[in-house]
């Protein structure tokens, strides 16, 4: 929760349209997220914990950019090409899409809070480094190794767009639909809002996304049903954190496959059960794009995954997204 000293600034942002609501990160939002770092080393699963919707990448104390003129035409493009009802349902909490460099993640979205304590809404902010040269299959790819050693027996490769469309614009496209999800997630009924404290978490059912996989604990914390876990589930670690021998590569994948989970970033934790499960619905069901993996051991295909929002397992996530866009 970033809480503001100047509010008119961010009710200024709800006014401009959806399109025009990003650039350089405000100073007093870099002054917060140096503060968290300092306070918290985020370096593993922030969300499940933490006080912001994080996706690691670096540790560092953040600056702004100047950004390329190229880069914003990207994101602008990006966010433009975006389905209009999802614009639609972004009008009235999005405050903004900011950059900065050395975030201690490759993306965070928080609540901002005036001084009176009201809600002004949720920003988004992106590490410029994270993504900056990288094409979207081959993002997409570097992401899926990210949990692993670097090894030579196991390839992942990911597919989520065609030839003609594997381009940065459409990498920084799907890393926003995932935040987009954590937005979205914010003041719903489908998961606990992250910046309350797990003390005043409802119960497990009063949250209709949560209690398709997870449940909360006694403690507090949310932990998946017994048949979507899995060994491995809680060692992974996407971005940055210990990394896992590559050798388990095969063992984890068929994992998630007997899992009701959309991707394996989703079984790290609820709110990127969430997020990434929008992002994939979007993004293969209303654009209708690929999503694959390929998993080789040298030469030889040892596993595909694809078409998962075809599939019964995804029934209840599609119920619940179609519902989203329902009400846009
Ligand atoms: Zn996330």
């Amino acid at each position: 929760m970033i809480l503001t000293s100047d509010p008119d600034f961010w009710r200024a942002q709800l006014g401009r349209p959806v399109l025009e609501r990003l650039g350089v990160a405000p100073a007093e939002v870099l002054a917060y997220v140096a503060s968290v770092n300092a306070s918290q080393q985020i370096n593993q699963q922030a969300s499940q914990q933490g006080s912001q919707q994080s996706d690691p990448a670096l540790v560092a104390s953040p600056e702004a950019v100047v950004l390329a003129a190229d880069f914003l035409a990207d994101v602008q493009d990006a966010m433009a090409e975006m389905p209009p009802s999802l614009l639609k349902l972004l009008a009235r909490p999005l405050l903004g899409v900011y950059f900065a460099r050395g975030l201690g993640s490759s993306a965070l979205t928080d609540v901002v809070m005036a001084p009176d304590g009201q809600q002004l809404g949720v920003v988004c902010l992106m590490d410029t480094d994270a993504f900056l040269h990288r094409a979207a299959n081959d993002w997409a790819t570097w992401k899926e190794y990210t949990p692993f050693l670097p090894q030579e027996q196991y390839r992942i490769d990911v597919v989520i767009e065609t030839p003609d469309n594997d381009n940065r614009k459409n990498a920084i496209q799907f890393i926003l639909l995932h935040e987009f999800g954590h937005v979205l997630n914010a003041n719903s009924e489908y998961l606990p809002d992250w910046w309350i404290g797990s003390k005043r978490f409802k119960s497990t059912e009063e949250y209709s996304y949560l209690s398709l996989a997870w449940q909360i604990a006694m403690s507090g914390d949310v932990i998946p049903l017994l048949r979507n876990d899995f060994p491995q589930r809680k060692h992974l670690r996407f971005y940055t954190g210990d990394q896992l021998p590559g050798e388990l590569i095969p063992e984890i994948y068929q994992d998630l496959q007997k899992t009701s989970f959309p991707t394996l970033y989703a079984a790290t934790n609820v709110y990127d059960d969430f997020a990434d499960g929008f992002a994939s619905y979007v993004h293969e069901v209303i654009q209708q794009r690929p999503f694959e993996i390929c998993i080789r051991q040298g030469e030889q295909t040892i596993m595909e995954l694809r078409d998962y929002w075809s599939g019964p397992k995804a029934k209840t996530r599609a119920s619940v997204f179609a519902g989203i866009f329902a009400d846009a």
